[in-house]
């Protein structure tokens, strides 16, 4: 699996599986297990996903050696104690360690929750820290402060939001990416230029939209709760889409290429 190295030296797969909206039980345990089998190393969870139980479940059923596994939690930001809040993932979850532990969304602002995001670091709780839903301003003013700095920023992106401002900042800032909801939760996945593209290089749109993520060297979360599903977004590294169809792609965008995230008023977040 190709990965990016972070600015702390772990190494993030490019391409992972994403369990929002899995159901706890047997849905995600299932999903898990089936991604792990397909070759997938990495899981994102949240703890207001409400299915850490069932990730770790799956995870130590795999026998895939924990080290092998690059498993990130988030922080719910309504909780108070992030350290604290992490030990509570990490007895959910069944494991000793957190490779990444975001903070979900920016809320009460972009620096309150760092030093006890630091103090997970800090116990051992987590390898790295990182954000989700912050524009380029809020990681400039949580860089002011930061003992610590993001490995990651974890945002939405897909050619209908391309986000290449708020790249660009990030990695001007040494944070690597990373793309949530690449198929817009299941919206993207028609219209003519992505029929096009998908027929001319015999991939399915779904393969397209997470191609191009990856060609834009950004990490990538598909959510399936799906085995043939979850398979078929994994195999995106044996096609290339050429400069031609990046730019088509690219020119979907709807954000005018912004430097934010997406508002604290987007409903979907979670
Ligand atoms: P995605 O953009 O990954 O799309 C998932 C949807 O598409 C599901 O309805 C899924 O259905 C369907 N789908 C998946 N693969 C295919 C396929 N090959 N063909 C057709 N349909 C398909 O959605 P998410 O919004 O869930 O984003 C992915 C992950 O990103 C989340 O699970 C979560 O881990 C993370 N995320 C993080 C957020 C944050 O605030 N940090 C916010 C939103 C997401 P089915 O499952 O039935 O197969």
């Amino acid at each position: 699996m190709t990965t990016r190295t972070l600015s702390n030296g772990t190494e993030l797969p490019v391409l992972g599986l994403g369990v929002w909206q899995a159901r706890d039980g047997v849905e995600t345990e299932r999903a898990v297990a089936w991604a792990l089998e397909a070759g997938y190393r990495l899981i994102d969870t949240a703890q207001a996903y409400r299915n850490e139980a069932s990730v770790g479940k799956a995870i130590r059923e795999s026998g895939i050696p924990r080290a092998e596994i690059f498993l990130t939690t988030k922080f719910y930001p309504g909780g108070k104690d992030p350290r604290a809040e992490a030990e509570k993932s990490l007895e959910r979850l069944g494991t000793e360690y957190l490779d990444l532990y975001l903070i979900h969304w920016p809320q009460g602002g972009p620096t309150w929750a760092w030093p006890g995001m630091e103090a997970a670091v800090d116990g051992g709780l987590t390898k790295g820290i990182g954000i989700s839903n912050f524009s380029a301003g809020e990681l400039a003013e949580l860089g002011k402060t930061a003992r610590i700095q993001p490995v990651v920023n974890q945002v939405q992106f897909s050619p209908f939001e391309y986000r290449a401002g708020l790249v660009d900042a990030c990695e001007a800032a040494g944070v690597v990416v990373q793309a949530y909801s690449p198929l817009g939760t299941g919206k993207h996945l028609d219209g003519p230029v992505l029929s096009r593209i998908a027929q001319a290089t015999g991939h399915t749109p779904a393969q397209v939209l997470i191609r191009w993520a990856v060609q834009k060297g950004l990490s990538v979360i598909p959510k399936s709760v799906h085995q043939d599903r979850i398979v078929e977004n994994f195999d995106v590294f044996d096609f290339e889409l050429d400069d031609a169809a990046m730019a088509d792609l690219d020119a979907l965008d709807t954000t005018g290429r912004t430097a934010d995230a997406l508002s604290a008023s987007g409903k979907w977040w979670s």
